[in-house]
């Protein structure tokens, strides 16, 4: 290989590496737009996420005090709801015969539960 060859050669791996370094500022300016973007993403997907806290919140707080308040398990209907399904599934709540299968007929002494704590 002669001295021109080499001269060029080295000629052009000099134009190649000035392209490259454009190149890389050109990405570098890329990166930077897409980490602001990204930074300004992250902020605004926190901030919605608070309205949705605040919101979500603010929405069971209404229906806690639309449920009288008080918690599930000690509700007060919670034990008549329960006889009336048993009722409902064709056996006695009544005194007479708690427990016991209605046979499809309704029992007044049972219907009169009903009426007691209606
Ligand atoms: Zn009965």
């Amino acid at each position: 290989m002669g001295n021109r060859e080499i001269f060029d050669q080295v000629s052009d791996m000099e134009k190649q590496i000035g392209e490259l370094y454009e190149q890389l500022g050109d990405l570098k300016g890329k990166l930077s737009d897409l980490l602001e973007e990204n930074h300004r993403l992250a902020v605004e997907n926190h901030n919605l996420r608070h309205h949705l806290e605040d919101h979500t919140e603010a929405i069971s707080e209404k229906t806690a005090t639309k449920g009288s308040g008080s918690s599930k398990g000690s509700h007060p209907g919670e034990g008549y709801d329960n006889l009336a399904r048993l009722y409902e599934e064709g056996f006695h709540i009544c005194n007479l015969e708690f427990g016991s299968p209605r046979r499809n007929e309704d029992c007044i002494f049972c219907l009169d539960f009903f009426d007691k704590t209606k």
